[in-house]
């Protein structure tokens, strides 16, 4: 329901305020490091880039802001070419893991040199100043230089200059980096409620799957230069489209095999190691097709209680105790590193490593995707 109040608000106002239409980019005209990206974003949405080192998140983000150019395809911005809207009317803030702060000016001449850019009257942007520095509860620090602050704290300065001229959009890459987990966690919330309060649009870069899904409304899995999938966090780690996002997104197990039979919406795979199970064609679909079927750790269940299309006796490897759970490492049909979650609270005599379990799971949620 939430989410479904975010699209129609969203839609509302400009569904396509960025726009990349069939955008490729090559750095040596041979290689394309970004392949025919076609990204519609909305008005007010917080996006997320994520996917490996080197596969496309910056240069995206880059011919965004302007400084590189499209190959080939076009980017628009309000429904405007990007690269006829002159620089200081483009009304992009950004943030850089390596962008630092000038650091000859104190945090408030940092934060009043874009609005001096813009030629905003003394008054008014004291006013925005302070504002920005409330915003991430800074107030006081005005007259710091940014060596006297915390790494923490020279980031959130960072995110305040990028917020102080009320951009229509911000692009941030990477800006949580260099940053230890802790602090890195309180700043995911924090920017993500600022996103929320002030309703801007954010395109944020990452390689942390982890944060992409704490903060976005959507998420772009890039991988070579193209996008394997656009959905809400959910959806991502719900229903994967595809082996590579399976393996990026979360925790997963696979087992290697071949559709032999097809009926709806099950299929059976008959795995390597000559064991047939029920799984759900996503990519694989018809007969005699090679797949990765994938399968989330916390939809398998030891002797479940409910009626499972799949069960199977699985040898216990390894238990590691987790605190609020248990993980085990199960060995399950030709599968060595088979791992299931058991909640603490189940306080099962027979998890032993040795003992043998019987494990169960739906069809619907055993994902027959390409083979790996
Ligand atoms: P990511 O941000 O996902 O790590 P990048 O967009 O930085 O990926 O890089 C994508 C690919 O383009 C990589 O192979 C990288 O080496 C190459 N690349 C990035 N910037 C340049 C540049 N200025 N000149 C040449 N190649 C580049
Ligand atoms: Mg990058």
């Amino acid at each position: 329901y939430f989410h479904k109040c975010l699209i129609i608000n969203f839609m509302s106002k400009n569904p396509e305020f960025v726009k990349f239409d069939k955008v490729d980019k090559s750095y040596d005209g041979k290689v394309l490091v970004v392949k025919d990206l076609q990204l519609d974003i909305a008005e007010g949405e917080f996006i997320t880039m994520l996917g490996p080192s080197g596969s496309g998140k910056t240069t995206c983000l880059m011919m965004l802001a302007g400084f590189e150019t499209p190959t080939n395809g076009q980017i628009y911005l309000d429904n405007k070419v990007i690269s006829d809207i002159p620089p200081h009317k483009r009304g992009i803030g950004m943030v850089f893991q390596n962008y630092a702060l000038f650091p000859h000016m104190t945090v408030y001449e940092n934060l009043a040199f874009p609005l001096r850019v813009r030629k905003i009257p003394k008054d008014e942007a004291d006013k925005k100043v302070d504002k920005a520095l409330s915003m991430v509860s800074l107030q006081g620090f005005e007259a710091r230089m940014p060596m006297q602050l915390s790494g923490g704290q020279q980031q959130r300065v960072a995110v305040a200059r990028s917020l102080v001229f009320d951009p229509q959009l911000v692009l941030m890459d990477e800006p949580l980096g260099a940053l230890d987990k802790n602090l890195r966690e309180s700043m995911q919330y924090e920017i993500k409620h600022i996103h929320e309060s002030i309703g801007v649009t954010v395109v944020y870069v990452t390689h942390d799957q982890t944060e992409a899904l704490t903060m976005s409304n959507r998420i772009a899995v890039f991988n070579d230069g193209k996008v394997q999938q656009l959905s809400s966090p959910d959806e991502l780690y719900e229903r994967p489209v595809n082996s590579f996002v399976a393996e990026f997104i979360g925790e997963n197990n696979t087992f290697a095999g071949e559709v032999t039979d097809i009926s709806g919406d099950k299929c059976k795979v008959k795995l390597n190691s000559g064991t047939e199970i029920l799984a759900n064609p996503i990519v694989a679909k018809s007969k005699g097709e090679k797949t990765t079927v994938s399968l989330r750790p916390e939809r398998a269940l030891i002797d479940p209680e409910t009626k499972m299309d799949n069960n199977h006796k699985g040898m216990i490897e390894e238990v590691i105790y987790h605190g609020d759970h248990t993980r085990l490492r199960v060995d399950l049909l030709g599968n060595k590193d088979f791992i299931l979650k058991v909640p603490n609270s189940s306080n099962r005599m027979d998890i032993k490593e040795g003992r043998e379990i019987n494990i169960g799971w739906n069809s619907i949620d055993c994902r027959a995707l390409d083979p790996k």
